[in-house]
């Protein structure tokens, strides 16, 4: 029998299609959004409440080689914060860095559907469709790390561009991935060959390569451009965390020209030199950051947020690890992945007195309030090295409520907030519409996801419900009614089913031929031979290949659209 739902009375946000609170029907047949359904539909009355699309992550990190070292790196997380099981659901353990279940559970729970895991090394690309599978009711995908692929360097500095354009899709495909993600390009191969090196200007010499960042970077964003990938080239630029990096940034963003690229926790990467007023201390640029971005439509951003707590650093950046390291006072973590990436990770808390951790607060919120495109200058908090998923309601709030903003800001260190440009934004607040286009319908159309962030026909009927509240931490801490594909999966607060999400990737075309460049390589320098290294189909269980279009430069395909 065809599954039919029709939610009545609620106060529809779904800006992909204009609407701003407007109260009409949204009717779901077979999992998907339709224009009408027969009278013997079962109703949801959504009355005193706020229907959205079903929330969707840009950039998280939660399944993984390193996201399950990080797991095993905090066993006290797991005494701390166990998910307990229910007649429906499964149990875990949470903390920072939940496990599988727990973490499908959670993100349903404060109404979203869809996760993108942004750091996956292609090596390490089964473990993490093997965690996704267990990751319930989400949709979710993974970026691949090829910003210090020692092959793709090769046929860069050799010049065989046309190459590197056929590699770069073979290995998307090899790996089932969603786009290919860049960590401070060149970085990690010096740090490997080098006792503490690192790459800190974008024309500085690669190591052993007669290449740059700068030619990593616009290599990159032109083959992911030209594949017509639906996501461009996911971008952590150069020097992250670094005082003055906000001119790395700035230089990184012109690479682009007029061309789709998309840099990811922004925040991190927006810091001034040490000025005179703020003794030794970086100083906040995002203005500078924010002017940049609302004036150039093809560049888009996350925020990267960080919240005050505990968090887990965890990154493919080698040489920030090793920085952090000092930060982190307890364990810490450093590993390599041949040919291919670093990696790093510390449990890590976030001071609201230390001078540092409140600039990096304050700068999150500014890169918000400042954004005059919301579709462009999305939500994440990079989960969990700025903080976890589950501090995004609280967020929502400090961003929708100014006196509960300011209350904040008069908890943290008072220097590092006059060193910020919070101040002059402090009294903006965002409206539920806004907070739809950065939580939903923004990230989903920078995804290239036509199907989700919004409500019109043919969308995925992936829906949350929630209840009207004055506190906004509260109301988007728990939503009513959560549907997924169409199945009420929370109802009342509660769970009333299980769910399994699906894997989105793509699957660009290529010539077969590359494989013949490539795998001389591979069983020269690889532990796996080459035709072992591609994943076998068998690991996507529930999968959707998002089409490959080339779209004109400069715009972003428009959801619904
Ligand atoms: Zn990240």
């Amino acid at each position: 029998m065809a599954k039919m739902l029709r939610i009545v009375n609620g106060r529809v946000y779904d800006p992909a299609n204009g609407l701003d609170g407007t109260v009409r029907d949204v009717c779901i047949l077979d999992g998907r959004i339709v224009a009408d359904v027969p009278r013997e539909a079962r109703t949801v009355d959504a009355r005193g409440m706020v229907v959205m699309p079903g929330g969707v992550d840009i950039h998280c990190h939660i399944a993984g080689s390193k996201v399950n070292l990080a797991r095993k790196l905090q066993p006290e997380d797991h005494r701390r914060d166990p998910h307990l099981r229910t007649r429906f659901t499964r149990s875990g353990t949470g903390g920072t860095v939940p496990s599988t279940f727990a973490t499908g559970y959670r993100y349903a729970a404060l109404g979203y559907t869809t996760a993108m895991e942004a750091a996956v090394s292609p090596l390490g690309a089964r473990h993490a469709l093997e965690e996704l599978h267990d990751t319930p009711v989400i949709d979710k995908g993974f970026f691949i790390l090829m910003g210090n692929n020692v092959l793709l360097f090769q046929l860069l500095q050799e010049g065989r561009h046309e190459e590197f354009r056929q590699a770069l899709a073979w290995w998307l495909n090899a790996a089932k991935a969603y786009a290919p993600k860049l960590v401070s390009p060149g970085a990690d191969e010096m740090w490997k060959g080098g006792r503490n090196a690192n790459i800190t200007r974008l024309d500085e010499k690669i190591g052993p390569f007669d290449l740059t960042p700068r030619k990593v970077i616009d290599a990159f964003i032109g083959s992911a451009n030209d594949l017509g990938l639906p996501h461009p080239v996911h971008i952590h630029c150069n020097n992250l965390g670094h005082t003055g990096n906000y001119e790395t940034t700035l230089e990184t963003m012109r690479i682009a020209g007029d061309r789709r690229a998309h840099i990811t926790h922004i925040q991190f990467h927006s810091y001034g030199a040490v000025a005179a007023k703020s003794g030794d201390n970086p100083t906040s640029r995002a203005t500078d950051i924010s002017e940049y971005i609302n004036t150039h439509p093809n560049i888009s951003a996350d925020v990267g947020a960080i919240m005050f707590g505990r968090s887990t650093s965890m990154t493919a950046d080698a040489p920030l690890a090793y920085m952090l390291r000092k930060f982190g006072g307890r364990k810490w973590v450093s590993a390599d992945t041949e040919l291919e990436s670093g990696c790093g990770i510390i449990p890590f808390t976030y001071q609201d007195r230390s001078y540092t951790n409140a600039l990096q607060w304050a700068i999150g919120l500014e890169l918000f309030l400042r954004s005059s495109d919301p579709w462009r200058m999305v939500f994440s908090t990079d989960h969990p090295n700025g903080g976890s998923f589950m501090s995004y309601p609280k967020l929502i709030r400090l961003l929708m409520d100014s006196e509960f903003r300011k209350q904040e800001m008069a908890k943290v260190n008072q220097a590092a907030l006059d060193n910020s440009g919070l101040r002059e934004c402090q009294d903006r607040e965002l409206s539920l519409y806004e907070i739809a286009i950065i939580t939903r319908a923004g990230p989903a159309r920078l995804l290239g996801l036509t199907a989700k962030g919004h409500l019109g026909v043919g969308a995925d009927a992936d829906v949350t419900i929630y209840e009207e509240n004055a506190d906004k931490e509260q109301m988007f801490a728990a939503p009513r009614y959560v549907i997924k594909d169409g199945e009420l999966i929370i109802e009342d607060l509660e769970f009333r089913t299980d769910h399994a999400g699906r894997v989105l990737h793509v699957a660009p075309e290529y010539d077969a031929g590359i494989e013949q460049t490539l795998r001389p390589f591979f069983e020269d320098y690889y532990t796996v031979q080459f035709n072992n290294y591609a994943v076998d189909p068998s690991y996507l269980h529930s999968h959707q290949v998002i089409p490959t279009a080339p779209q004109p430069t400069g715009t972003f395909s428009r959801a619904g659209a």
